[in-house]
Formats: C-alpha cells, sequence, structure tokens
C-alpha cells in the first residue's frame, strides 16, 4: 500500500451484502456507496443518489465484512456513484486487497475516458470495472451491463481471468437479480434487471397483494 494513504477513511454508505450473485463471478460481498449526482433517467437506484455525511469508519466496515472475507468469491463495489468518494474508496479497495486477494469489480457512471485517473490512481486494487451511465434508451444486451453504452475492463491479470468471458452478449441463463429480504420483512433487489422486470414485478405484487408493490421494494444494483 502507498504510503500516502490515509491508514483510515469515513464512507457514506448505502449498503454492505453477502451473498451477491448478480453482479460478477461467483457469491460475492457487495457494497454500494451512497451519493451520485448524475441523476439517469430510468435509474432504479434513486435512494443512492442524496449525499450522505461519510459515518461509517473503514475500521468498523472492516469488521462487519471480516465474516465474509474468507468465504467469498470477490468484491463488488456500486453505488451510487463510488469515484465520487474517492479518498474513502481509495482506503477502501487497498485494504480490502491488502487482506483479501479476490477479485474487486467496480461499477461507475463515468465513461471509461473520464474515470481512467481515478482508476490509474486506485491500481492494481480494482481489478475490473463497469463504466459508464444507464442510458435507458439504449439496448441492453451485454453482460453484466445495464445498457449497451456501458464498457466492461479488465485492468490486471486477476481481472482478465475472472471478467474477460464477460464481454459476450447477454445469456438467458445469466442471473442478473438477487431478491433479499432484510431481518424487517423489507425485499430488495441487487444486479441489473432486464427491461421489464420491474415493471413485471410491480404488476405480479399488485395482482398478489392489491396494492402497490414497489413501494415496498428497496432496490440496489449495479449500475443497471
Ligand atoms: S444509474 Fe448509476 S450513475 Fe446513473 S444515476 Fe443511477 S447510480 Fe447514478
Amino acid at each position: 500500500m502507498p504510503d500516502a494513504l490515509p491508514k483510515t477513511s469515513m464512507l457514506a454508505l448505502s449498503r454492505v451484502h453477502y451473498p451477491v450473485s448478480a453482479l460478477g463471478p461467483g457469491r460475492r460481498i457487495g457494497i454500494w456507496f451512497q451519493g451520485c449526482d448524475r441523476r439517469c433517467a430510468g435509474c432504479i437506484s434513486a435512494d443512492t443518489w442524496a449525499f450522505a455525511e461519510p459515518s461509517l469508519s473503514l475500521e468498523d466496515l472492516m469488521q462487519a465484512l471480516a465474516p465474509w472475507l474468507a468465504a467469498c468469491d470477490g468484491i463488488t463495489i456500486t453505488g451510487g456513484e463510488p469515484l465520487a468518494q474517492f479518498d474513502a474508496l481509495a482506503a477502501l479497495v487497498h485494504r480490502l486487497k491488502a487482506e483479501n486477494p479476490k477479485s474487486i469489480l467496480l461499477y461507475t457512471g463515468q465513461t471509461y475516458d473520464a474515470a481512467c485517473p481515478q482508476l490509474a490512481a486506485l491500481s492494481p486494487s480494482i481489478d475490473a470495472a463497469v463504466c459508464g451511465p444507464y442510458e435507458a434508451g439504449l439496448p441492453q444486451t451485454l453482460a453484466l451491463r445495464g445498457s449497451d453504452n456501458q464498457t466492461l475492463h479488465c485492468l490486471t491479470p486477476l481481472g482478465e481471468r475472472e471478467f474477460a468471458s464477460y464481454e459476450r452478449i447477454l445469456q438467458p441463463e445469466d442471473k442478473t437479480l438477487d431478491v433479499m429480504l432484510d431481518d424487517d420483512g423489507t425485499a430488495w433487489l441487487a444486479g441489473i434487471p432486464r427491461r421489464g422486470d420491474i415493471h413485471n414485478l410491480t404488476r405480479l405484487l399488485d395482482a398478489r397483494a392489491g396494492m402497490n408493490g414497489i413501494e415496498k421494494f428497496s432496490q440496489r444494483k449495479g449500475m443497471e
């Protein structure tokens, strides 16, 4: 780890969860950053848009992740816009890499060209990145991506091994959504819904419960 990196940092997160299986290979830890000012039309994670005062220390986060780190196949960091908290993100990924050799996938709403300097500064801790904002008017045909403007970049040899195979058309067998249940009964989604998934889910819940089921959902995703 470079000497200049802070040993601790405060983060504003929306959620952490394990396991997540729809945002990269295997059973992954999902970390959702809070705050994004891009406001993409059709974003299903509007709950992560509001910026919040960073209130979680890196030490506390690492303690929370500790039981999952040995078991997980990798870590996916999304939001929100993780690069908007660059110093905290840098401290986090360097710490994760120092303690865990597994792959780290980052989602950012920035294009690759725009994100390049920050990705270079995070090297080699980020193994792969999906770059670009969600564009609801574009087709969605590519694995791990919500719209076809988004680009996948393998940034390390590990990233090449684990993510190069995702540079392909979305297959019917690709898992795109995890449905989670919190202790309080709240259901939420992690992943990248296919077009129409949310509409169909809402209709199903409406039909089953006679209520607006979408209000019962707190949704999280990779950049869909
Ligand atoms: S899709 Fe991603 S970049 Fe766009 S508003 Fe939602 S969280 Fe932000």
